[in-house]
């Protein structure tokens, strides 16, 4: 497969020499499917957002904001997963920390006949 062929994501063309290194590396991963429900979040008095999952945190700096986390982005092409906008952003791959979309899924990490050789 040349390296400056295409492939369509969401109706999307993108150069595979582009999204390679990410499926490269999803490939190690171990996904299951999940559907994508909001987190709790940190949020800097700067309005930097980062996940609570836990940590230690000031609270002189930070506020937890319960179900604060609105979205994440698939690793691969950039698909917003989120709770609110139906099922192709709603459900999609996670190995525990990081998503992809079903649709990068079913392209680019499902085993078996039609998977995209990259
Ligand atoms: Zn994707």
């Amino acid at each position: 497969m040349p390296r400056d062929s295409k492939v369509v994501i969401h109706g999307d063309e993108w150069k595979r020499a582009d999204i390679q290194e990410a499926v490269t590396y999803c490939r190690h991963q171990t996904w299951h499917e999940a559907s994508w429900t909001r987190r709790d979040a940190l949020v800097e008095r700067s309005g930097t957002i980062r996940e609570y999952i836990g940590q230690a945190y000031d609270p002189t700096k930070f506020k937890l904001v319960r179900r604060g986390w609105s979205h994440d982005h698939c690793e691969i092409c950039w698909w917003r997963l989120c709770e609110e906008e139906g099922e192709q952003h709603s459900v999609g791959y996670t190995d525990g920390r990081d998503w992809i979309c079903s649709e990068c899924y079913h392209q680019f990490i499902e085993l078996g006949e039609g998977q995209q050789d990259i």
